[in-house]
């Protein structure tokens, strides 16, 4: 029998060990779950609606030990741990009130005898290989729209967030989704190498590019529906006209939350010329009141490093940015353990030939560079191989939007930034990947659209 240890990663220390799967047991499992889907797809939707609204009930109940075993597993923040509950709440919310509409028959044509209509078939047996940065938000935004549609869900939470991955599934089927229509795989990369292997109609995948592009070669051939949400590089320009102390806040908040861990995370930082310097000191006075520490005391800001080999990233990229000239204004080395810890680095005189401001960095380490222009700005914004999220500050709405109209990303933030709604589809450009979730589109997406043609006799 295979285990998984599990580590606290603000302590190094061993939480606990679990059983895990192998080839067999995910090959048992993906069979169980294909036996038990076409019975929960043919339950009324308001039955499925009725287990998801136990399930919000349940996890608001227990929120306060879903964010404690969140903390210990992946080092976040516990005020952050409860935040990403509260947030799944809001979704759940979004996903139930508009599962209706987006899942009716719609009659597009009627003419005489002739009707014409499109309704929305689950996929069936879907995948869903998963990160740790923020279980339950990536994990909730393809798991509750899968199974309100009628998916079964093979769920392989990341190695790193495998207790939260199990107390989902608790709390799922104690809320009555069937135990095999959502089930848990247990473990590192050859359990999601395994599970994409077995016969399944979607692999809804949220990681790193490099696991990201691993799938889709193997999955491509098989012509099984894709959808990859993958890393960022996400840049934000703070225009000449700016207030330099209210975006210094966000953009450093942005930069820093979650211990800058978030797909999401501002990571490079264009500031005007104009009021660049004013700009860096309000960043670094901000960044300087974060407290560092213990994840699950209170007013912690910057938690630990999930994993440990992102630390040598971390100091790569501030070594060859140095090495290029940079400027260090704090941080730019690990803390001592036991745990794996950075801090908080901000880096300036950053110019594009340096990887801090073209690979992704995934810690509390930001470049800002200086520019002349408008122009300049939305050049460099654009020379990335990622297009996650891009923003922009400015109090002029019309130049924010003709700016925010140039930049390849799939979402775009005017006077904010490192900022998710449910309502809003959430999509990359290049590297960052293929397909969509939340919105109405991120519930149609579990569905295929099956076209009628009804001729009346
Ligand atoms: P990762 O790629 O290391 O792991 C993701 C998942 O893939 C884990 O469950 C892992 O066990 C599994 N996996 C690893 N190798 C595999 C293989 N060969 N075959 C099948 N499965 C395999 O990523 P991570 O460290 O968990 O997450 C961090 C990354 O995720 C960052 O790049 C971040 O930007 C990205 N991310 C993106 C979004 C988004 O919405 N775009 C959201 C969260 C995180």
């Amino acid at each position: 029998m295979n285990h998984l240890a599990i580590h606290n990663p603000a302590t190094g220390a061993l939480i606990t060990t679990v059983v895990a799967d192998d080839a067999a047991t995910v090959a048992d499992k993906a069979e169980r779950a294909r036996a038990a889907q076409a019975a929960w797809a043919a339950t009324p939707l308001a039955a499925r609606k009725a287990c998801i609204e136990r399930f919000a009930v349940a996890v608001r109940a227990e929120l306060e030990p879903l964010a404690a075993i969140m903390t210990r597993e992946t080092g976040k923040p516990i005020k952050m741990s409860r935040n990403e509950l509260n947030g799944l709440m809001g979704r759940i919310d979004f996903f139930l009130g508009a599962v209706d509409a987006t899942l009716a028959t719609e009659t597009v044509f009627a003419d005489g005898g002739m009707t014409e209509q499109i309704d929305h078939t689950p996929l069936g047996v879907v995948a869903n290989i998963s990160a740790w940065n923020y279980p339950w938000f990536v994990g909730g935004n393809v798991f509750v729209p899968a199974l309100l549609a009628g998916n079964a869900v093979l769920y392989k939470p990341s190695e790193y967030a495998t207790l939260t991955g199990l107390a989902m599934a608790r709390l799922l089927h104690a809320a009555g989704v069937p135990a095999d229509v959502f089930i848990t795989l247990v473990g590192e990369a050859e359990v999601g190498a395994a599970l994409q292997a077995q016969p399944i109609d979607g692999l809804f995948f949220t990681g790193s590019h490099a696991t990201g592009e691993r799938i889709a070669k193997a999955l491509g051939p098989r012509l099984v529906k894709l959808q990859l949400e993958l890393g960022g590089k996400d840049p934000t320009y703070v225009c000449d006209d700016a207030n330099p102390q209210v975006a210094a806040e966000s953009l450093a908040d942005g930069a820093m939350y979650n211990t800058g861990q978030s797909c999401c995370s501002v990571e490079r930082i264009y500031v005007h010329a104009r009021i660049h310097d004013a700009f860096v000191t309000a960043f670094l006075a901000t960044v300087n009141s974060f407290k560092v520490g213990d994840p699950a005391v209170e007013d912690t800001y910057i938690g630990a490093i999930t994993r440990a080999p992102q630390l040598a990233v971390l100091e790569d990229q501030v070594a060859d940015a140095m090495a290029k000239g940079a400027n260090l204004h704090c941080g730019g080395h690990r803390l001592p353990g036991p745990g794996n810890w950075f801090a908080p680095t901000v880096l300036t005189g950053v110019n594009h030939s340096m990887t801090i401001m073209q690979e992704e960095s995934f810690g509390p380490v930001i470049g800002i560079q200086k520019v002349a222009s408008d122009a300049e700005a939305v050049g460099l914004m654009n020379d990335t191989r990622y297009g996650l999220t891009a923003g922009v500050f400015t109090p002029n709405e019309a130049r924010a939007r003709a700016l925010l109209a140039q930049v390849r990303a799939g979402t775009v933030y005017w006077n904010c930034c490192d900022r998710v709604s449910p309502r809003l589809p959430w999509s990359g450009y290049g590297d960052s990947g293929v397909g969509l979730t939340l919105s109405t589109y991120g519930i149609q997406t579990f569905t295929r659209p099956k076209a009628w043609h009804l001729r009346q006799a």
